[in-house]
């Protein structure tokens, strides 16, 4: 058993979609599960979707976009408009037009998963029609009738007993007949409301199905050559890295290196499931093996923008000690907002976070009757895992102003404006 994952990059047009299917051909027609992310960009529009229904704006003309890019997409890969494939895409667009008609606003987060998760829904059918077109049989699994989560929208919990054993009794034995198309990102509560995982999940939802059908090995197709030594976007001189360990990716993945969810290495090193990065563009190239040796490994860049310092201050003079420190996490844990880097004094305590004003509203709320609060943005985290002498950071430095600077022999953290 083999698990694929696709993210939008790679179905982003009719040509990304029919070099999938020539990609998921190469790999024969069954013991094959393929999850797929939204096409392109569409997991933004819909949130363009959500954000105009709750401002009372017209929503309808802008899912409207949604519907038109993927017609759009499906009359250039079936050459008509009268395919069996547009009734199906029918059934779903009614489904969200419904939701956007009805008066009665639940809460956000709810209603965000009802519609964000339609992305993946429209994307999955779209390919596994044309699969079928190709001739590469296949069978479309609703992913929510096996994924259960709990009713945390935007971040729902993975049940791990009850998704293990539908995995058992429904997609095992439709993979062995045949190659499973299904989608990523998306759950489903024990109501059957839809649930998402965190934006980005598809990688994780991947992982999950590779740990309970233990599989031989998950592929993650992306848009460079495999895991490199920083973004190739924000490093020019990034290189390709031919293998890394388990615990390097889960550090390189907790610091903020995008490449690859970071929720997706435990499921597979818990079973000892190789994940392999790989170019959709170039699918003959030999990716990076993650779950492999960390052999003289370079220089490794982590940049993570947009982050926010949290300095607080006791209001009364009184020490940082341990039950204020158990406060303050506890205050961070409630509103679900990780510490990115922390550092404490004698009465005060620094924070540093992803810059999310709701969740930074929710720790401010639970903290400001002790502290007083201040809040720095528009900062970047620089991680360099394995740097090589102090030389090389400045380099990374030079013209910007230091915030905060951590180091440990195999990492650099520093928070920069
Ligand atoms: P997906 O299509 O699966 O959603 P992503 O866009 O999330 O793919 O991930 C691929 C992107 O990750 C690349 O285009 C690259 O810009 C970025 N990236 C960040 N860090 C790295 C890294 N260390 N190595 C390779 N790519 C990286
Ligand atoms: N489509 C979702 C997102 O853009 C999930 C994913 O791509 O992994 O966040
Ligand atoms: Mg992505």
């Amino acid at each position: 058993m083999r698990v694929f994952k696709f993210g939008g990059a790679s179905v982003k047009d009719a040509a990304g979609i029919k070099n999938v299917a020539s990609i998921i051909q190469q790999y024969g027609e069954k013991n094959l599960v393929v999850v797929v992310s939204a096409t392109g960009k569409t997991t933004n529009a819909l949130e363009v979707v959500i954000k105009d229904y709750f401002d009372n704006k017209d929503a309808k003309a802008a899912f409207d976009v949604v519907k038109q890019n993927h017609h759009q997409i499906c009359v250039d890969l079936f050459g008509t408009d009268a395919h069996a494939v547009f009734d199906k895409l029918q059934n779903i667009y009614a489904e969200v037009d419904w939701q956007l008609e009805e008066d009665r606003k639940e809460s956000y987060n709810y209603v965000y998963d009802q519609i964000v998760s339609q992305g993946e829904l429209i994307s999955s059918v779209i390919l596994s029609a044309y699969l079928n077109e190709v001739g590469a049989s296949n069978s479309w699994l609703d992913v929510r009738d096996v994924m259960k989560t709990d009713d945390t929208y935007r971040e729902a919990v993975v049940d791990w007993t009850k998704t293990q054993s539908l995995m058992d009794s429904i997609v095992k034995p439709m993979a062995t007949d045949s190659i499973v198309v299904t989608q990523g990102f998306i759950g489903c509560t024990p109501e059957n409301c839809t649930t998402t995982l965190g934006r980005e999940g598809s990688d994780y939802t991947a992982a999950i199905f590779a740990n309970m059908l233990d599989a031989e090995n998950q592929t993650i197709w992306k848009d460079v050559p495999g895991v490199m030594n920083g973004d190739p976007r924000v490093f020019e001189d990034a290189v390709f890295i031919d293998e890394i360990s388990f615990n390097e990716a889960v550090e390189m993945t907790f610091y903020g290196a995008t490449v690859i969810h970071p929720k997706t290495i435990k499921p597979l090193q818990n079973k000892n499931i190789p994940l392999l990065v790989k170019s959709f563009i170039n699918p003959e190239g030999k990716g990076t093996k993650v779950g492999g040796n960390d052999n003289n490994l370079p220089p490794i860049r982590i940049v993570k923008n947009n982050q926010a310092l949290i300095t607080l201050h006791t209001k009364d003079f009184s020490f940082v000690e341990d039950e204020v420190v158990a406060e303050i996490f506890t205050a961070f844990s409630a509103a679900n907002l990780k510490l990115n880097m922390m550092q404490q004094g004698a009465i005060s305590f620094e924070a540093v976070v992803d810059n999310i004003p709701e969740k930074i509203t929710k720790v401010k709320a639970a903290l400001e009757n002790k502290f007083n609060f201040v809040i720095e943005e528009h900062l970047t985290i620089l991680t360099i895992r394995h740097y090589t002498n102090l030389d090389y950071i400045e380099k990374f430095k030079a013209g910007k102003k230091t915030i905060l600077e951590q180091r440990r022999p195999s990492t650099y953290q520093g928070l920069l404006q």
